[in-house]
């Protein structure tokens, strides 16, 4: 066990002192998403000592990022460096004791139960129902507890979900709406101060949970930063749950979308319709003979004018300028092929 110094300003704090921190370098959480709130939370988690966090991201950073995206700079955002590659190089230097697992992918039903097997706890920091709705139903099938957490303008939401226990996200938004019809923050827009104190409440409960402190159960809390208000509301378990009461693993069970449009984004991922794996070098400089293409050791990244492709090297894209699926389907196959 490595020495417990760097961490002095906070066992005094804990209740039961080293043997807490020591609880905490030995768990291990998933956070998933690696944007406005999964930088904040990865921070804090890697600071206090928790030892060892994945964090799973399925894009890169841009520069419309960084406005609230505290792990992430210019140079990430000119590399175009995958989030969670990003993140994990600011967070090494910041505490090499902690064992860091950067996972660029996109969570979906096939791989979900694969990714949070493993670990104590899952931290909810996406930006979308849909994939919150798949970490429901994957936390609830492995019993695993989750934080749910979500901002928008200056306004956010946490509730942790302990499955058996406490109510679930189902027992809150029994039927989500169609996506797309929920404004994200591209859309509404988004204050950087409401994602740390959103990220900072998704954090503290954690620690207290990964210590085997009592955190809070059955209540949503909501928190508006510009009219500084946090309400904390009751939530019950409904009676008619699709999860919870009738056990329907709807969104587990569900397809992966082979084409999906990023809501509010002008931009459609595109996952491979089998398991394949790219020379992302090779074609990079076949590319490059059409249009702007390189490859950074991570991903290609090649502009033909109209749209920009941003490559995986297991054939996951995003296609940028568009939102339509046809369209990014068919750039996709022009240049990545079938
Ligand atoms: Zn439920």
């Amino acid at each position: 066990m490595p020495s417990l110094e760097r961490y002095s300003r906070q066992i005094v704090l804990w209740r039961r002192g080293e043997e807490d921190q020591i609880r905490l370098l030995k768990s291990s959480v998933a956070i998933i998403g690696c944007g406005a709130l999964g930088s904040c939370i990865a921070e804090l988690l890697t600071r206090a000592g928790v030892g060892r966090i994945k964090l799973i991201d399925r894009d890169v950073v841009d520069l419309t990022n960084l406005q609230r995206q505290v792990l992430f700079d210019e140079y990430d955002a000119e590399k175009l460096l995958p989030k969670a590659i990003a993140a994990a190089n600011k967070l090494r230097a910041v505490n090499s004791e902690v064992e860091i697992l950067p996972i660029v992918e996109d969570v979906n039903p096939s791989n979900v139960l694969e990714l949070i097997k493993d670990v104590d706890l899952v931290i909810d920091a996406t930006d979308n129902l849909e994939t919150r709705f798949l970490i429901n139903d994957a936390c609830h099938k492995l019993g695993k507890p989750w934080i749910h957490g979500a901002v928008l303008r200056t306004y956010g939401m946490v509730m942790n979900i302990i499955p058996g226990e406490t109510p679930c996200l189902r027992c809150l938004i029994p039927n989500p709406p169609p996506p797309g019809s929920l404004p994200t923050c591209e859309t509404a827009g988004i204050m950087n101060t409401i994602v740390m104190i959103v990220s900072s409440i998704q954090a503290t409960e954690a620690l207290k949970f990964l210590m085997g402190y009592d955190i809070v159960k059955n209540e949503l809390i909501y928190i508006d930063a510009w009219n500084l208000r946090l309400s904390r509301l009751k939530v019950r378990r409904r009676e008619k749950c699709p999860l919870c009461s009738e056990g329907r693993y709807e969104y587990l069970e569900g397809r992966r979308a082979y084409a999906q449009a990023l809501c509010g984004r002008n931009a459609v991922q595109i996952l491979p319709s089998r398991e394949i794996k790219l020379n992302l070098e090779e074609l990079a400089q076949r590319l490059s003979r059409i249009g702007k293409a390189s490859y950074n050791g991570y991903i290609l990244s090649f502009d033909d004018g109209r749209y920009r492709l941003i490559l995986f090297p297991d054939g996951r894209a995003i296609i940028k300028g568009t939102s339509d699926v046809k369209v990014a389907k068919s750039v996709y196959t022009r240049y990545v092929g079938g």
